[in-house]
């Protein structure tokens, strides 16, 4: 028994030196992906379910590992979070993100604005407006075409350096979106103190909507709460058909999901959606 208990042990062992090994390189490459050019930018559609027509656009970043292949975001970004990469990353998403709108213009598409993920540590930085208008400036880009999101959860710390950059970005014209709502625990009250635009409903509720009545119904909730505070409703994670037709119940129009389109490289990010069958 105690033979085989070692042999566990050192069989355990071994398993778990490889993730830590897997980590140290990730770790130690993460550092120099943004100089030797890993990084790249999918961009997922927001589609107003009535027209189908998009109507923005979410930037999502990937790592382009030469070993490893495609690390997804939830891989590495709370990695960056530790080593405190996260705000070079951002940073060069911000601005690779502005670009590509500037590129979508040239070819003559139609510009929407474009939303980037911002997390707690990149908002808590004390230069983060002022290095956000110096971007906006240098690469003369329309604030209105900008838009952050902000996790629920991120939004919650530091309430009044939070609510003061949001304002400054609000008079500049910069929007704010509070992205995976409902699975933090902000009060209706917080919510009216925040300078935001746009409520991003969490996809665990769109999921769960058809099944469960209490997601319903609190997917309602959210909905109507969100009109009476005058801000717009994104449904993220939107699969289904069925999904579709409860939102447009409830009134709710704007959606980002695979059943419109999953994340895809900027030349196919505007593509209309019109092999999609109507709902
Ligand atoms: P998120 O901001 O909630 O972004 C939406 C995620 O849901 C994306 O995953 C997207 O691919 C996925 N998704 C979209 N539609 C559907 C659907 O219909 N079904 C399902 N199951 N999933 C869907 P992705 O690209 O893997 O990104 C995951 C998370 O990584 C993002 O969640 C965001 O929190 C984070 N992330 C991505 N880029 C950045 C960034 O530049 N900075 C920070 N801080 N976080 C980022
Ligand atoms: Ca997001
Ligand atoms: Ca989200
Ligand atoms: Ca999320």
């Amino acid at each position: 028994a105690k033979e085989n208990g070692s042999a566990q042990y050192r069989f355990y062992d071994a398993a778990s030196d490889q993730t830590s090994l897997e980590q140290v390189m990730l770790e130690r490459d993460l550092e120099n992906a943004i100089a030797n050019g890993q990084l790249r930018l999918l961009y997922q559609p927001k589609i107003d379910i009535r027209s189908r027509r998009t109507v923005g656009v979410e930037a999502l970043v990937r790592w382009q590992h030469p070993l490893l292949g495609t690390i997804p975001p939830l891989k590495f970004i709370p990695l960056a979070e530790k080593s405190g990469m996260i705000v070079p990353i951002e940073q060069w998403v911000l601005r690779t993100a502005c670009m590509q709108v500037k590129q979508w213009e040239l070819e003559g598409s139609e510009v929407v604005p474009v939303a980037v993920n911002i997390s707690q540590i990149h908002l808590m930085k004390p230069d983060i407006y002022q290095s956000i208008i110096d971007l906006l400036q240098e690469l003369d880009f329309p604030p209105s075409l900008l838009e952050l999101e902000i996790t629920e959860s991120a939004m919650m710390h530091n309430e009044e350096h939070v609510i003061r950059i949001l304002e400054n970005l609000k008079q500049v014209g910069v929007s704010v979106s509070m992205d995976d709502f409902g699975t933090g625990y902000s009060s209706l009250s917080y919510l009216q103190s925040l300078p935001i635009g746009c409520l991003k409903i969490d996809r665990s509720f769109i999921h769960k909507m058809a099944t469960d009545s209490d997601s319903r119904a609190i997917a309602e909730m959210i909905i109507s709460m969100a009109k009476q505070l005058g801000l717009d409703i994104v449904a993220e994670g939107v699969e289904t058909e069925e999904q579709v037709a409860m939102l447009r119940h409830l009134e709710c129009y704007n959606a980002q999901g695979y059943f419109y389109s999953k994340p895809v490289p900027p030349e196919r990010a505007l593509q209309q959606m019109t092999d999609i069958p109507a709902s």
